[in-house]
C-alpha cells in the first residue's frame, strides 16, 4: 500500500474536498500510484494563519520541549524507516536499500538538532559606562517556507523543519509533487511525536505558484530552498525584493581530482558506486573527473569495469543497484546532454543510451574526451553520468575546476599532503572531501558558494539563518 496523499494543515491530514489532484507516478513503471492533493488559496491562507498562532508559543518553548519532540522523531523515523523507504522507492525510484538508508540515517538530523538546540546561547559584553549591561539575545526569525526536492525527498525537508522547529520558528513546508510520500510520512512522524498544531505545514501545488504566494506574504520571514540554481535565484530574488532572509541549496558540478600519486584503483572502487548512487541524481554528485596523465587509463580503465557491474532496474528489487530517473522529463533532458557529447566528437565509453521498454531508465554512462564548453562540461547534467578528462599539473586542475560559476562539492585522491594542501585551499566550493566521502552528516555544515548558493544546513552553524540577534543595553 502506497502512502495516503495528503496536506497537513493546523494538525489535520486533509485530502478530497474536491480539490485539485495530481497524479504521482512509479518512475520504473510510469503507471499511478497515487494522487496529491493541491492546496487551495484558503488552504495556504490557513497554512499561513496557523503558522503564525502556533508561532506566538513556539517561540517561547524551552529547548527541552522542542529537543524531546525532535528525539521523538527520530526513535519513529527509525521504527518506520522500511514502510517509509518502500514508499520512497515506489515514488522516486532509487533502490530500496538507499531509500531505507536515507531515512535511518537522517533521523541523526531530527537528534542532531534535538541536542544542538540546547546550545542556542546569547552572550554578555562588558561595558564601558558602570551600571549598563550589554546583552546579546538570539531569537527565532519567525514563521518560515520551505521548497524541498525530490532526489532526497526525505533528507532535504527534515534538515529544514529541524532546523526550524529546534530554533523555536514554525514552518510552511511545500515538498516535491513527484515524489511526495517521504514528506507526507515526515508530516506523520512529527504529529505523533507531539509537535503542537501549526508548528508543521504541509501544503502542495504548482510549485511556482505556491512559493510565490507563501514568499509575498507579510507573515513568513524566512525562505530555504534547494533545487535548480535557476529557480534559486527567482526565489532569492523575490525574497531579497522583501527583505526576507533566504537560504538557498543549489545545483553542483563537482570536479574530482585524481592525482598521479593517488591509490587510483581505490579511488576508482570507490568513486564508481558513488557517482551513480540515486541515478546521479544528486547534487554534489562528482561530474567532471580530472585525472591526472600518468594515473588516466588505469582509472578509467578500472572505473569502466565497476560501471559495467552495476545493476540497473526497478528499485524494489534489492540486486539492483540503480534505479530509474525520477521522472519522465529527466530521460529527455539527459538524452540531450549526451547528443551534443556526440555531436562534439565526445568517445562514449560505457552506457549513452535507455535502457528497457518501460520505466525511465537509462544506462550509466561515461565519456571521454569533451571540450571544454560542451553542455556535459558546463550545465548541471543531475545524472548517470561521470566525464573523464586529463590533466597534466595539478595547478591546470584546479584552474579548470574552477571555471564555472558552480561551487558546491569538490573531492581529490591523492597521497600527497602537499597536493592535498593545495586543492583544498585552491577549490571554490563550500564542500571538499579528499580520500573519502564525507559530506553530509548531521554534526558537519552542508552548504555551496556562487551560485551553489548561501547558508549551512547542518554542523553548529544550523540555527545561524533560523535566529535573529537582538542587542540589548541597559542602564539599571
Ligand atoms: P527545479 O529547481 O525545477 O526543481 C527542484 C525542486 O524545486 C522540485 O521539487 C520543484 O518542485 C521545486 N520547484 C521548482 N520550481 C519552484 C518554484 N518556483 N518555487 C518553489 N519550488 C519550486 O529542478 P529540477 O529540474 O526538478 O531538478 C534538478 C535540479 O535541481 C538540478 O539542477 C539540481 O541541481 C537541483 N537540485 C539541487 C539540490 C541541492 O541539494 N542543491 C537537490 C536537488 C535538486
Amino acid at each position: 500500500m502506497y502512502e495516503t496523499l495528503s496536506l497537513y494543515i493546523d494538525g489535520e491530514f486533509i485530502q478530497g474536498g474536491g480539490r485539485r489532484e495530481q497524479d504521482v507516478f512509479n518512475p520504473a513503471t510510469n503507471e499511478v500510484i497515487g494522487k496529491l492533493p493541491h492546496a487551495t488559496r484558503e488552504d495556504l491562507d490557513a497554512a499561513l494563519a496557523s503558522a503564525q498562532r502556533a508561532y506566538e508559543s513556539w517561540r517561547h518553548s524551552s529547548p527541552m520541549e522542542r529537543s524531546k519532540v525532535l528525539r521523538r522523531v527520530a526513535e519513529l523515523a527509525r521504527e518506520r524507516a522500511q514502510d517509509i523507504g518502500r514508499n520512497l522507492t515506489l515514488d522516486q525510484g532509487k533502490p530500496i536499500a538507499e531509500a531505507i538508508g536515507e531515512v535511518v540515517s537522517c533521523s541523526e538530523h531530527a537528534e542532531w538538532h534535538a541536542e544542538e538546540c540546547r546550545r542556542i546561547y546569547g552572550r554578555v559584553i562588558m561595558p564601558r559606562t558602570p551600571g549598563v549591561r550589554q546583552l546579546v539575545l538570539r531569537e527565532p526569525i519567525g514563521v518560515c517556507a520551505a521548497f524541498s526536492p525530490w532526489n532526497f525527498p526525505f533528507n532535504q525537508a527534515i534538515r529544514k523543519i529541524a532546523a526550524a522547529i529546534g530554533a523555536g520558528c514554525t514552518i510552511i513546508l511545500k515538498g516535491p509533487e513527484d515524489a511526495p510520500s517521504a514528506v507526507v510520512a515526515l508530516a506523520r512522524l512529527f504529529h505523533d511525536a507531539g509537535l503542537p498544531k501549526g508548528c508543521l505545514n504541509i501544503v502542495w501545488g504548482v510549485p511556482h505558484e505556491v512559493s510565490d504566494y507563501l514568499i509575498r506574504s507579510p507573515i513568513v520571514r524566512k525562505v530555504s530552498f534547494t533545487g535548480s540554481v535557476a529557480v534559486g535565484k527567482q526565489l532569492a530574488a523575490l525574497a531579497g525584493s522583501l527583505m526576507k532572509r533566504c537560504t538557498m541549496e543549489l545545483g553542483g558540478h563537482a570536479p574530482v581530482i585524481v592525482c598521479d600519486d593517488a591509490d587510483v584503483e581505490k579511488a576508482a572502487d570507490m568513486l564508481a558506486p558513488f557517482k551513480f548512487r540515486n541515478a546521479g541524481q544528486v547534487c554534489i554528485s562528482p561530474t567532471r573527473f580530472y585525472v591526472q596523465e600518468g594515473a588516466y587509463d588505469k582509472f578509467v580503465a578500472r572505473f569502466l569495469s565497476k560501471v559495467e557491474a552495476i545493476k540497473v532496474g526497478a528499485g524494489s528489487d534489492p540486486a539492483n543497484r540503480m534505479g530509474p530517473l525520477a521522472q519522465q522529463r529527466r530521460v529527455a533532458q539527459f538524452a540531450g546532454f549526451i547528443d551534443d557529447a556526440h555531436q562534439r566528437g565526445a568517445t562514449i565509453l560505457a552506457g549513452g543510451k535507455t535502457l528497457g521498454e518501460t520505466g525511465n531508465f537509462y544506462a550509466p554512462t561515461v565519456v571521454a574526451d569533451m571540450p571544454d564548453d560542451s553542455r556535459l562540461m558546463t550545465e548541471e547534467p543531475f545524472g548517470p553520468v561521470a566525464g573523464m578528462i586529463r590533466f597534466k599539473t595539478v595547478e591546470d586542475a584546479i584552474t579548470r575546476a574552477n571555471s564555472l560559476p558552480f561551487g558546491l562539492a569538490a573531492y581529490a585522491f591523492t597521497t600527497s599532503t602537499r597536493h592535498a594542501t593545495m586543492i583544498s585551499n585552491g577549490l571554490e566550493a563550500g564542500m571538499v572531501s579528499i580520500n573519502h566521502f564525507g559530506m553530509a552528516l548531521a554534526e558537519t555544515p552542508f552548504g555551496g558558494i556562487k551560485d551553489s548558493g548561501y547558508g549551512s544546513e547542518g554542523g553548529s552553524e544550523t540555527f545561524d539563518a533560523y535566529l535573529t540577534t537582538k542587542f540589548v543595553t541597559q542602564l539599571n
